[in-house]
């Protein structure tokens, strides 16, 4: 059974029925809708949609955070020329650029996502109308609408617009599963979108500026997820070290034992090819080794000529890149504690060889604490919760299934495994290692048992 999860975006390519359908029958776990390219109304209807198909998928709402966009008139830049542009023609809003900005001559300015290069040589005036001189360093044809990157600049002030607040409140009244956060800068602006859905909201932050994998650290320590969002990393960041970049937020991700996402043209050219590249193939299997608990698609099921085989393909490769990667205990190491219980059933799980481990969980929480160990065996999670169940999709080897949570244990042991049973997760011989908290339904598991399928 496949243990790395797979996330697929949809998009105008994949709103058919029949597609969303197509592409959680062929293994998506997850179904991601991208607020960059719908109005908030359209995100409620989309989330509708996606509910109604696929009511066991889990869903992820991306809010598109502080992109800016470049806004003047087109224009060429060539290698040497000074220019300079208003604050608004970089498209900094009034909420992000009280003052200078934080911007400061030396630092770079990338326009249209990255291919132009141009750095500060002083700054008159403020927002809005203030210039801000520039010299080019690469030119290019300039074009409204483009990207603009400011990787050296801390940008003060919140990271949400109207529109992203907007997004996050149909977010959190529609239900979703997780949200995830663009652009993040610091653990503050993690808490700030936790004063808008709740102390108890899954949020992921996409790591995509210089200043975030600085912090990533904390910024786990706040967050459900992390995910290395290797599209505006690898612009703001020099593309040769995005691979050591999402190597380190895997690991890093691993070790506070939250999930991880890796994203970004995992299979670009399936968009308009039917076929992966063999170096696509190599970078899934980089991302699997490197520890991911799930993989991303964005064009290729958003706008791709064949979302349901980008599926097929991605499942596919994950399925035989896990097969001989064996992480180390880098959860359990830096957690002994915290870890005590789930990484001795892990351990004893590998040394009997058993065919899967139980979790009886009730928020979900002992079953991120055993796939965080990266057993070898497939973990069932028991939840009484079908929404606990549909957030476990995105935990890597976690398979959920709804069964009534007694308070005596044993009884609930019984009533997970006849589920299990039910659904063809476990059969005759079989050896289950259980996990379970014998103290109180919402405890961390204080119990290891070993059972054998009668
Ligand atoms: P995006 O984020 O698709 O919203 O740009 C992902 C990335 O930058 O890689
Ligand atoms: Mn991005």
């Amino acid at each position: 059974m496949r243990r790395t999860k797979v996330i697929a975006t949809v998009g105008p390519a994949s709103l058919a029925p029949e597609v969303i359908a197509g592409l959680v029958d062929a293994g998506a776990d997850v179904l991601r809708i991208n607020c960059s390219h719908v109005e908030t109304d359209g995100l409620r209807e989309r989330i509708r949609l996606v509910r109604s198909v696929r009511p066991q998928a889990a869903l992820l709402v991306d809010i598109q955070g502080p992109k800016l966009r470049y806004g003047g008139e087109p224009r060429e830049l060539r290698d040497g020329d000074s220019t300079a542009f208003s604050f608004t023609e970089l498209g900094l809003p009034e909420s992000r650029a009280t003052g200078d900005g934080g911007l400061r001559a030396g630092q770079r300015i990338l326009l249209h996502d990255g291919r132009i290069e141009t750095v500060i040589t002083d700054i008159v005036g403020s927002w809005p109308n203030g210039r801000i001189n520039v010299r080019v360093l690469h030119g290019g044809v300039l074009q409204t609408n483009k990207g603009v990157n400011l990787p050296d600049t801390e940008v003060a002030g919140s990271v949400l617009s109207e529109k992203d607040r907007a997004d996050l409140e149909v977010a959190q009244r529609e239900n979703v599963d997780y949200v995830a956060v663009s652009f993040v800068q610091r653990p503050s602006d993690i808490d700030e979108v936790r004063t808008i859905l709740g102390p108890t909201a899954h949020v992921i932050a996409k790591i995509e500026r210089p200043q975030a994998l600085e912090r990533i650290d904390e910024i786990c320590r706040v967050s459900n997820g992390v995910m290395a969002a290797r599209g505006d990393l690898g612009v703001e960041l020099p593309f040769q070290v995005v691979p050591a970049a999402q190597h380190k937020i895997a690991r890093t991700a691993l070790r506070n034992g939250v999930i991880s996402i890796c994203a970004t043209e995992m299979l670009e050219s399936m968009t308009s090819s039917s076929r992966a590249t063999r170096a696509e193939v190599a970078d899934v299997t980089g991302a699997v080794r490197d520890g991911f608990d799930a993989v991303m698609l964005s064009g290729e099921t958003a706008v791709g000529i064949d979302p349901v085989r980008a599926v097929e393909v991605m499942c596919a490769i994950c399925e035989a890149a896990e097969r001989d990667v064996q992480l180390p205990p880098i959860f359990a190491d830096a957690n002994p504690s915290t870890a005590a219980v789930t990484a001795a059933a892990s351990s004893l799980a590998r040394r009997v060889g058993a065919d899967s481990l139980l979790s009886l969980t009730y928020t979900g929480h002992s079953a991120h604490l055993l796939a965080a160990c990266r057993p070898g065996s497939t973990i069932i999670a028991a939840t009484p919760s079908p929404e606990t169940a549909r957030k476990l999709r995105l935990v890597w080897g976690v398979q959920a299934v709804v069964a009534e949570r007694d308070a005596d244990v044993e009884v609930a042991i019984g009533a997970g495994l006849a589920a299990a049973r039910s659904e063809g997760m476990i059969r005759r011989g079989d050896k289950v290692v259980v996990c379970a908290s014998r103290l109180s339904l919402r405890s961390d598991a204080d119990t290891i048992w070993l059972h054998i399928e009668p």
